[in-house]
């Protein structure tokens, strides 16, 4: 590459949206890029940094900046609602990333390249007014961005008429399987806003990055090519789980919550193999008690075991005494180390909310799937996780939108191979993606290859 003759390493700031999910897949590009020897640094909001990253080991080198998104003391939360968090950090983060940057120019050490998440496509203005280039980061599937572009170029109009909708480069799609922000046109106004804006100033993005790879879509992707410089640069899931070529990478290295890692571990470590259903909603779906009741049934029933993370805020929704009745079948436990849960040889299958990550990390890791999802992009999550992965099954709700505990019991039967041949076909594809998913990341792969030409790119600049 000829990076050793480049008297600077280049400088790339990375900033992510401050939520789990976002903030995962773009540590982790950092730190590839950071093991090619670009010098990469990692912009996250004051709120974050004094709650989050303190006392977590970034075993990585990092430079760390903050800015603030206007609400220092308690983040999103702290502010009265979504429109109001969004508009806010958009103004006062705009703001103060234009500080931070001239500040480092001043200092002596000029920002060569900005990575913003897609969600903050004001950052890229800001980029620009420096004469920065800059990449956006898209953290969703390309099949929910391509919809989500549609609606930006008026060829989606909402409210959508009550049928399947025909969009290019992509399966059919029922109304119920498009992000629930368009679906549910009116109910999340300002999210709807914010994920089609993303595309309002892409023309201008010098790239454009997708945390998956190649293969796992393949005709959206050459779809896409043709508008921007696309690249694939994942799955972003830690090395140690895929090449094993960045050293000490085992994890994202951040948590919003603390993860009950060794409790988890122990736990599972006395486990027959394949034997544990795992269960979570992620780090923002907050389900009903009436789902959570029949979530609870379903495996409070079963004979094997089940470690469901319920975070802190969900736990009152638990039925009565429910942590006490189960403790000889499930732990429960508010957070967990989910990488090295779903790469534990204990368990068996995965009752997800379909988050992107998760699902990236569960295709990565050969772990079969019953989705879940929730709301946002994980019903389109869920149709390919079904229907073009193969890696899983829906469980489907009744036509009060509760999941019930028979459905779910079914599924995860299907899913260990204790009725039907589903199971069987859906871990002989598991092979495959594992394998793909490797192979995109590793030395030459898609996603490597692609890492490699954006740095080249950076230097010829
Ligand atoms: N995660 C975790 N511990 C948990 C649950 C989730 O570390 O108990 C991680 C998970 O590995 C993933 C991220 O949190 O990387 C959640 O992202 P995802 O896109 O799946 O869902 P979101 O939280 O954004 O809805």
């Amino acid at each position: 590459m000829g990076m050793e003759n480049k008297p600077n390493k280049p400088h790339v700031l990375v900033f992510p949206f401050p939520g789990q999910g976002h903030i995962n897949p773009m540590l982790q590009f950092a730190k590839r890029l950071l093991s090619k020897g670009v010098k990469a640094a990692l912009v996250s909001t004051l709120y974050l940094a004094n709650s989050s990253f303190s006392d977590s080991s970034i075993s990585f080198s990092f430079d760390h900046h903050t800015i603030s998104d206007g609400f220092d003391q308690g983040g999103f939360n702290q502010a009265a609602n979504a429109e109001t968090y969004l508009s806010t950090f958009c103004s006062v983060g705009s703001r103060s990333l234009a500080a931070l940057i001239m500040k480092l120019g001043e200092t002596g050490h000029p920002v060569d390249a900005l990575v913003y998440d897609s969600l903050m496509p004001w950052a890229l203005d800001v980029a620009k007014q420096f004469g920065v280039p800059s990449g956006a980061f898209f953290t969703q599937s390309c099949a929910v961005n391509s919809v989500y572009y549609h609606v930006w170029k008026g060829h989606l109009q909402l409210p959508l008429p009550r049928t399947r909708v025909h969009l290019p480069a992509l399966p059919p799609l029922q109304v119920s399987e498009l992000p629930s922000f368009v679906a549910l046109h009116g109910l999340y106004r300002a999210w709807l806003d914010v994920l089609v804006n993303q595309f309002s100033n892409i023309d201008e993005a010098d790239w454009v990055f997708f945390n998956h790879f190649y293969e796992l879509e393949t005709e959206v992707m050459d779809w896409m090519s043709k508008l921007w410089n696309v690249m694939t640069i994942g799955p972003t899931v830690p090395s140690a789980y895929l090449d094993k070529r960045l050293q000490n990478n085992k994890d994202y290295g951040m948590n919003i919550f603390d993860p009950n890692a060794s409790a988890c571990l122990s736990w599972l470590s006395g486990k027959p193999k394949g034997s544990v259903v795992y269960v979570s909603f992620g780090s923002i779906a907050s389900l009903g008690t009436e789902q959570m009741a029949e979530i609870g049934w379903a495996l409070k029933q079963r004979k094997g075991y089940f470690l469901w993370v319920v975070r802190e805020t969900e736990k009152p929704k638990l039925p009565d005494n429910y942590i006490k009745e189960t403790s000889n079948k499930g732990l429960v436990v508010t957070w967990c180390p989910q990488l090295e849960v779903l790469s534990h040889e204990s368990i068996g299958c995965f009752l997800t909310h379909c988050g992107f990550n998760s699902v990236l990390e569960a295709l990565s890791l050969g772990v079969p799937m019953l989705a879940m999802p929730q709301w946002t992009d994980q019903a389109t999550n869920a149709k390919y996780i079904e229907d073009v992965w193969r890696v899983g099954i829906r469980a489907r709700c009744d036509n009060k939108g509760i999941v019930k505990r028979e459905t779910i019991e079914h599924g995860i039967k299907e899913l260990l191979k204790e009725v039907g041949e589903k199971g069987k076909e859906i871990r002989k594809n598991l092979i495959k993606w594992k394998n793909l998913a490797n192979k995109a990341v590793d030395a030459g792969g898609n996603s490597d290859k692609n890492i490699d030409k954006f740095i080249a790119e950076l230097l010829s600049n």
